[in-house]
């Protein structure tokens, strides 16, 4: 094949494509598919649970714990 005298541009072909790390980031856990408002923490224990639309996050309790959640 002609290879011209060599100062065309390089790197044309497969393997040009690499270098692109990505790194991840967090992606949505699985989990109950509901994931559009958030989440509540418990602020005693650490736990958390999907934010229900209509229940605030205090006046739900930790299963956990017992005590109310938070953001
Ligand atoms: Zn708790």
């Amino acid at each position: 094949m002609p290879r011209g005298d060599g100062t065309g541009p390089r790197g044309q072909g497969p393997g040009t494509g690499r270098g692109l790390g990505r790194g991840g980031g967090r992606g949505r856990m699985g989990g109950s598919g509901a994931g559009v408002g958030g989440e509540c923490v418990c602020p005693n224990c650490g736990y958390r649970t999907t934010h229900q639309a209509g229940s605030p996050c205090y006046k739900i309790q930790c299963p956990k714990c017992g005590a109310p959640m938070t953001r």
